[in-house]
């Protein structure tokens, strides 16, 4: 059984990632806070994982998000 690794949350078993859809946003919000310009960048990710086809995999793709943009600030 995987648990969210920020809150303890308990995940549903398809999710491969051990991270909850809530704090993933909350990361994100506070990327955004800290970096106003990968706002826009995102919303344009967004728009395309709201496709109903993409919505199984939003949770996945949203933490690679995460990932994606510590490794940009980290390379600055
Ligand atoms: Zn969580």
């Amino acid at each position: 059984m995987t648990k969210c690794r920020e809150c303890g949350k308990i995940l549903p078993q398809e999710q491969r990632i051990d991270i909850c859809l809530d704090c993933s946003r909350k990361k994100i919000q506070k990327r955004f806070r800290d970096d106003p310009e990968l706002k826009d960048v995102f919303k344009k990710t967004i728009e395309e994982l709201r496709k109903p086809e993409n919505v199984k995999k939003m949770a996945e793709d949203t933490y690679r998000i995460v990932n994606a943009i510590n490794e940009m600030r980290d390379g600055r």
